[in-house]
């Protein structure tokens, strides 16, 4: 079968598409039905009438009303150059309702090559197109919203296809730097190794992940980020893209440590409370069974403090409290765990110490303490010793907290009963 066997007219009336011919002087000479109705027109009132008419309106893609001389058929004419594939809505006067269609124009000539007619024809995609500016509300929204390809999640990470304006506005890079580009330009030295894996993983799996994650500015700021990755599917199912939504939670974060900090201090001394050691402590005696570390505990009170404050009142009191404290902090390491666990009662956990050596650090403390001179404005110098009850980690205490805490305090009595001044274990 060839072309001239095609019976064209039946298969203009019947096609799906519409489809209009226009001579040169864009009057229209032929409307198919389905041309007709996309453009709610009768045949008569069709034929001849003009593409100046103004009662053609036509909107873009954008809903803007377009101007005459962008119509189609006009434009065709001027450039004399087919159109493919132009999203353009029908705007029906009475209604104002608006039919979509995609819009193909092209131009027929002569062997002069002038126009001799333009044939447009329209596909109706009113169903499918989205009259929710989506694109838009996604631009403009608060939350920082990144569109990477689907792969790879290993080696150098999936490339940025999309960033929006917040976005921009909190990492201070602008679009053309970022496209093509992968999201681990935003990482640094202290974003989590635990929550890069965690989101690899779920995106190797094309599974959706939320996480909280430290990311850097472009100045080398950084902010926290809360999370939403949700991949991206077509109709057979397969991940073509994956959209993060983030919102920064950097403030919140901050007010969190903030808090979490007030509550596991103590205010006078700054060193951690009750609380604050028993976590501490657990956490360091956990990690100690483990790794089988010997770990000591130390209970200290100062020797008649009830005196200090009868002699000199409760206000320097509190400044000896606090230069204690200090004196405290000088002499036991940093990997040490103090905690003031309430009036004028001290515990030091010593981390890898067995009972002999922290015996020996315990010694020095207490000598150290005892050779003191506390200086207070206004005052004579105040001198006191602290009493102290060990106990190290062993089979009885089993790393356990509140047993150590219970042999440490029947020593501390016995340094106390036994005349003060003395480190018992
Ligand atoms: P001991 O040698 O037996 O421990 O005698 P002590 O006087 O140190 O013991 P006691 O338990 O009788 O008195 C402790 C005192 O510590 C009583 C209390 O008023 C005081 N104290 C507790 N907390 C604070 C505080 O935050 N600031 C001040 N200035 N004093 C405090
Ligand atoms: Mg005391
Ligand atoms: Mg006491």
């Amino acid at each position: 079968m060839n072309l001239s066997q095609i019976d064209s007219a039946a298969l203009l009336e019947n096609l799906h598409t519409g489809v209009v011919v226009h001579s040169n002087d864009t009057k229209i000479s032929y409307a198919n039905p389905k041309a007709l109705e996309l453009l709610r027109l009768t045949s008569s009132q069709a034929l001849g009438k003009d593409a100046l008419d103004p009662n053609w309106r036509f909107v873009d893609k954008h809903s803007q009303v377009m101007g005459v001389d962008t119509f189609p058929v006009n434009r065709v004419i001027k450039t004399k150059a087919p159109i493919t594939n132009l999203e353009v809505g029908i705007l029906d006067s009475s209604s104002e309702k608006v039919t979509w269609v995609i819009c193909n124009a092209f131009p027929e000539f002569d062997e002069l090559h002038q126009i001799t007619q333009i044939v447009v024809s329209f596909l109706d995609i009113t169903r499918q197109k989205k009259v929710i500016p989506f694109e838009d509300i996604v631009e403009l929204a608060n939350d920082v919203i990144v569109v990477t390809e689907a792969a790879p999640y290993q080696d150098k990470g999936p490339k940025i296809v999309y960033v929006n304006q917040a976005f921009t506005a909190l990492t201070g890079y602008t679009k053309e730097e970022v496209l093509g580009k992968t999201p681990r330009i935003l990482q640094g030295p202290k974003t989590s190794n635990e929550t890069t894996y965690k989101i690899r993983t779920a995106l190797a799996q094309q599974l959706p992940v939320k996480a909280q994650i430290l990311n850097y500015s472009k100045s080398g700021k950084e902010y926290w980020l809360d999370m939403n990755i949700v991949p991206m599917k077509n109709e057979f199912n397969d991940v073509f893209y994956f959209a993060a939504v983030e919102r920064d939670v950097t403030e919140q974060i901050e007010r969190e440590k903030v808090l979490k900090e007030l509550s596991v201090r103590d205010p006078l001394t700054s060193l951690l409370n009750r609380r604050g050691f028993f976590e501490a402590a657990k956490a360091s005696l956990s990690y100690a069974k483990r790794n089988i570390k010997s770990v000591s505990l130390a209970m200290i009170d100062i020797d008649l403090f009830k005196a200090i404050n009868d002699n000199y009142g409760h206000q320097t009191g509190d400044e000896v409290l606090k230069e204690f404290a200090t004196i405290m902090c000088e002499c036991f390491r940093d990997s040490d765990i103090i905690g003031r666990l309430g009036g004028e009662e001290f515990c030091v956990l010593l981390t890898d110490s067995n009972l002999l050596s922290a015996k020996e650090k315990l010694d020095i403390f207490r000598d150290t303490i005892e050779k003191s001179t506390i200086n207070i404005e206004d005052e004579h110098p105040i001198k006191f010793t602290i009493s102290v009850g060990l106990t190290e980690s062993d089979k009885n205490s089993a790393y356990n907290l509140d047993a150590m805490l219970k042999q440490a305090d029947k020593y501390l009595y016995q340094a106390k009963d036994s005349g003060r001044n003395k480190v018992c274990l």
